[in-house]
């Protein structure tokens, strides 16, 4: 068994930052990967990070932005800790080295993004979270933090009391890729999960394929609620052909959105008529796939994105990454034709419930990035927002881990927070044996309270259960990912109406009975992506229902979350967080009030016209 104080999983932006500041409080902290650090999908982060860090700029606008790009469904004192901590921590990464775009007198250059009021999107290139990855690994080598890479962590070590709020978290068991071992990890401060995105639960995504959610169906099944999982970012500009994102960096610097009639829709169909190209993603996803379903895309399927006006040099300078996206993937030369774009899964703003320190309401169990839900997203992530909530709360994680004292935090908490019970969604298939959390009990029944022991056990329950997966026959994961993928794309995605949503249940369900007959068919040890795939299946199936769930509850039209029924946001009803816990073998939904009240005012709820 490995020992740290901290183990941190998953060495992507939030991994890393909260890994530096931990091991700067003083712990022994590791990081436990499955992918190298720098091959983390941070790494495909182009556009950029928002930092007020201008004269004429101001943290508080900032804030307002994220509020109402949230559409009031974020929490206002995690978005002001964001917004005033942000230029902090990008100038700590501005010390560390990391090479930011330029203007001529020296200063970092800002460039403007969807939903801000001012040009506050901080960049390296188009390639900025390749730039930041490499800065913070270099600060990890530097300080000699313990990386075990390719090790696919597979799930948590938790004490087994009946309410989830008295369990404590020891560790964790990973599959280690290389050796074909499993082992246990045990951590006497606390495991951070920063474990990023689930964007394979959908088959159009700009995720890479070791997305998986594997973070949030961890936590929970060990009893943590995931929170606002219907609310998932489609970002307007993907490739067609495969998902990679063209970056809204390009139509910060100007690139202009046409139909096949040639038509500047954004303004000539009134979607946005201040904003334009650069009103809120949702409102841009939503605007092309109605020109696309009435007629005017090309292909009946995309729009164009043309940046040919910017510029050969203005756009090898600022954008040249994007030429070489749209010629590799698409056949396209950005600065001879317009590029095809179409809305694409790209961010989940749900993710487990944690308050502004990282904790979840498991003690020792904490999460930072974008598995977490802090929330400062609500309904609606601002783009260039998911980097400064990768260095800001990943940092606190750390911090908090690691022993410091940060004071009170607005605390959000599990079940026993419940302001309404929901109970007209019916719940799922009990899950079977290879699907079911066992709870960490000792031979009488009682929680175990060595954390030794919790680890051991948890170990021993995953060596069965992966013999069980490698032994028997039975079905393969992939037609089971491939089927639930399509079910959320066909019903889950921007445009959602209760018949569909209850499709994709159905769907999601079939898939988890028959997961309950999976088996791994590749009979090696080492690095068996069979194994892996079929561990993340099951993780992807976990989160594809609570955002279906979380989805068909909310009557309401709100953000990412548009209803063919329900047309209008409504705030006397649904300014609510919904949060959904595995309880007994079932998700159990229930909800939470939005905190709308920062330190000195008060986010009034406005209509969100761009
Ligand atoms: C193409 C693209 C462009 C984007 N551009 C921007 C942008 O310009 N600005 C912005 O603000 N946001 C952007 N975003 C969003 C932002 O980049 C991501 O939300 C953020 O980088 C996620 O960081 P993370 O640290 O949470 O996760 P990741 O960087 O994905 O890291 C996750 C880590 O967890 C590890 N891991 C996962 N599961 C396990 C497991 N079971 N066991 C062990 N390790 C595990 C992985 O190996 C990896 O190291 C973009 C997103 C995409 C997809």
């Amino acid at each position: 068994m490995h020992e740290h104080d901290v183990i941190v999983v998953g060495g992507g932006g939030a991994g890393l930052r909260a890994a530096i500041a931990a091991h700067e409080e003083g712990a022994d902290v590791a990081i436990v990967t499955k992918l190298h650090p720098v091959r983390s999908h941070t790494g495909a982060a182009e556009g950029g990070i928002n930092a007020a860090l201008r004269d004429g700029d101001d943290w508080h606008d900032h804030a307002y932005d994220t509020m109402k790009g949230s559409d009031y469904l974020g929490d206002a004192p995690a978005i002001e800790t964001l917004c005033e901590m942000s230029p902090e921590e990008t100038i700590q990464l501005e010390h560390w080295g990391m090479p930011f775009s330029r203007e001529d007198d020296g200063r970092v250059s800002q460039r403007p993004f969807g939903g801000l009021s001012f040009p506050r999107t901080t960049y390296a290139g188009a390639e900025t979270g390749h730039h930041l990855l490499h800065t913070m690994y270099e600060q990890v080598v530097k300080r000699g933090i313990t990386v075990y890479d390719e090790f696919y962590v597979i799930n948590l070590a938790v004490t087994g009391e009946e309410d989830p709020e008295e369990r404590s978290c020891h560790g964790c068991i990973a599959y280690d890729i290389k050796s074909g071992d499993l082992v246990g990890f045990k951590a006497s401060g606390g495991v951070i999960l920063a474990t990023g995105g689930d964007g394979q639960a959908f088959d159009h995504t700009t995720n890479a394929v070791a997305n998986t959610g594997d973070g949030p169906a961890m936590a929970y099944r060990a009893g943590v609620p995931l929170e606002d999982m219907e609310f998932v970012q489609f970002h307007p500009t993907t490739l067609p052909s495969t998902g990679v994102l063209i970056s809204e960096g390009v139509r910060g610097e100007g690139g202009i959105l046409y139909n096949s009639e040639g038509e500047r829709f954004m303004f000539e169909r009134g979607y946005a008529n201040n904003a334009g190209e650069l009103a809120s993603r949702d409102v841009v996803s939503r605007a092309e796939l109605t020109e696309v379903n009435n007629g005017r895309g090309i292909e009946d399927e995309y729009v164009y994105l043309d940046m040919r006006h910017l510029g050969e040099e203005r756009i090898t300078d600022r954008l040249e990454n994007i030429l070489h996206l749209a010629e590799d993937f698409e056949g396209v030369d950005g600065l001879e034709e317009p590029m095809p774009v179409k809305p694409g899964q790209h961010y989940h703003m749900g993710g487990i419930e944690v308050n502004e320190h990282g904790e979840s309401c498991i003690s020792g169990l904490y999460a930072a990035g974008e598995c977490a839900c802090v929330s400062v997203h609500g309904s609606n992530r601002l783009g260039g927002n998911a980097l400064p909530e990768l260095i800001v709360f990943g940092a606190m994680a750390g911090r908090h881990a690691a022993g410091k004292d940060l004071g009170e935090a607005e605390i959000k908490t599990g079940p026993s927070a419940s302001i309404e019970e929901e109970t007209d969604i019916e719940t799922p298939v009990a899950p079977g044996a290879i699907d079911q959390p066992d709870p960490d009990v000792a031979a009488d029944g009682g929680a175990l309270a060595d954390a030794d022991a919790v680890v051991e056990r948890a170990l021993e329950r995953e060596r069965e259960r992966i013999e069980t997966l490698m032994e028997r026959d039975g079905v393969n994961h992939a037609d089971i990912r491939s089927d639930l993928q399509d079910a959320m794309t066909r019903w889950v995605n921007v445009f959602r109406e209760e018949e569909g949503l209850k499709k994709a249940l159905e769907a999601i369900r079939e898939c988890r009975e028959r997961y309950q007959e999976v088996a791994v068919a590749d009979p090696s040890r080492t690095f068996n992506t069979d194994l892996i795939h079929t561990i993340e299946t099951r993780n992807l199936i976990d989160v594809a229902e609570t955002i279906t769930l979380g989805a068909l509850a909310r009557n309401e039209f709100r953000g990412a979350h548009w209803r063919a029924e329900h047309q209008e946001r409504d705030d006397e009803n649904w300014l609510k967080h919904t949060m959904i816990a595995w309880n007994d073998g079932q998700p159990h939904i229930y909800y939470t009030n939005v905190i709308l009240e920062g330190a000195d005012k008060k986010y009034e709820p406005k209509i969100r016209s761009y």
